[in-house]
């Protein structure tokens, strides 16, 4: 049955099934132990660290493991709140995950400066430059285009890759950018990790990423801390990762997790090109067979897997659920966000209205989707707006 819900999570690669039960059955003693067993478990976890590090092109002691995408954010933004310099700005994508837009506005509260989408959904970097130049804004938005008030801004908040809608964002632009002020700049690479290639993420000063995006289990990821961060601490407790995460180390979720971004980047991520032709193919062709469809994002570079569409009519519930019964599994939005009312605020911020998002549903596919998934999925689409053709197409003469 066609899953096309890989932004939600990933089923579990078999190069990560096998590092997870060889080093559950091999490994599983506490690297903290100072028994033979124990120590071995500890060089172990430190060759996954070195393994992930080049990956990203960055040191292995940037690297802390963590237990997902949730925690690297609350504590990056908890760490930016206790070390900026008082009176420095941060500046935020109104488009991030809600991991990374409730820890700032809870941790940094009154120091984020919101950074605006274009329609495409893509950061606009003329209002970003301006502020990073002049300094913030006296109204708390980076596209209200006032002069600056001085205040120096302190950190960028950008994600590499959006959940919802697959745009990209200029991630190395804005790492640089970011070098060029003395900003420190943290990107959310949860949905880029696995999909494209990682390399030169290292350049941004903090990074995270969660492995159930990638083939990985769940409940482990990972914080790239920034260059000579000794302070930062994930979780107060232990000593653990060299004392910036407590608690006992996920020995076998790390191995897993590296398992399979290894081989993602060996050997998936050289498809993308194809892969993103599969795309493009149904999103070309769906509109005669479904006049009226929409692609959210279409003139933005988007992830090769997602698509999100705003349908002719009916709310996106609807769809989802008859969709189901055909056996493609699709979403709404993001996943995180189902629980929540009101339209999804990363298509409010591109400008699409509460009654188009309610419209939009999301496709995702991965490395095992196959291409005549998506014409299958066109096919459902089509069928699924006959039963949900609005009322009143049905009762008119
Ligand atoms: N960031 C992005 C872009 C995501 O898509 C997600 C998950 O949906 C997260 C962060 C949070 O990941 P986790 O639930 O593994 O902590």
């Amino acid at each position: 049955m066609p899953y096309f819900d890989h932004n939600a999570t990933t089923p579990l690669a078999p190069a990560a099934r096998e590092a997870w039960l060889h080093a559950q059955d091999d490994a599983w003693q506490n690297p903290s132990g100072l028994y033979g067993t124990g120590a071995r478990v500890k060089v172990r976890l430190e060759a996954a660290r070195e393994q992930l590090a080049p990956l990203l092109g960055c040191a292995a002691k940037r690297v802390v493991f963590t237990s997902g995408a949730t925690e690297g954010a609350n504590a990056v933004c908890a760490h930016l709140a206790r070390t900026l310099p008082p009176g420095t700005l941060v500046a935020v994508n109104r488009t991030e995950h809600p991991c990374v837009l409730e820890a700032a506005k809870f941790f940094l509260g009154e120091r984020v400066v919101w950074l605006e989408v274009d329609r495409h959904g893509v950061i606009a970097m003329g209002p970003l430059e301006k502020l990073m130049t002049a300094g913030g804004p006296s109204t708390r938005s980076a596209s209200s285009g006032q002069a600056g008030s001085g205040l120096p801004v302190g950190a960028v908040l950008v994600m590499a890759a959006n959940n919802e809608t697959g745009v990209l964002q200029p991630w190395r632009d804005l790492a640089k950018l970011c070098r060029r002020h003395h900003a420190a700049f943290f990107c959310d690479a949860s949905q880029w990790l696995g999909k494209l290639p990682a390399a030169g993420l290292g350049e941004a000063d903090w990074v995270i990423g969660s492995a159930h995006k990638f083939g990985g289990p769940k409940g482990v990821g990972f914080v790239l801390a920034a260059e000579g961060a000794q302070d930062f601490h994930a979780q107060q407790g232990g000593g653990q990762e060299h004392g910036h995460r407590a608690g006992t180390e996920n020995f076998p979720g790390v191995a897993a997790m590296v398992a399979s971004l290894i081989e993602a980047e060996t050997k998936k991520v050289l498809l993308e090109t194809e892969r993103l032709r599969w795309r493009e193919t149904f999103e070309r062709t769906l509109p005669a067979a479904l006049p009226g469809v929409r692609v959210v994002g279409a003139g933005a570079e988007r992830l090769w897997n997602t698509v999100s569409l705003i349908l002719p009519h009916g709310e996106n519930t609807r769809w989802v659920a008859r969709l189901d019964k055909r056996g493609f599994q699709v979403s709404t939005g993001s996943a995180c966000a189902t629980a929540k009312e009101g339209p999804s605020h990363v298509l409010a911020a591109m400008g699409y209205s509460p009654e188009e998002a309610r419209r939009v549903i999301r496709a995702s596919a991965g490395w095992e989707t196959a291409e005549t998934d998506w014409p299958k999925l066109a096919q459902a689409l089509v069928e699924v707006s006959a039963e949900v053709k609005p009322a009143e197409a049905v009762i008119s003469p």
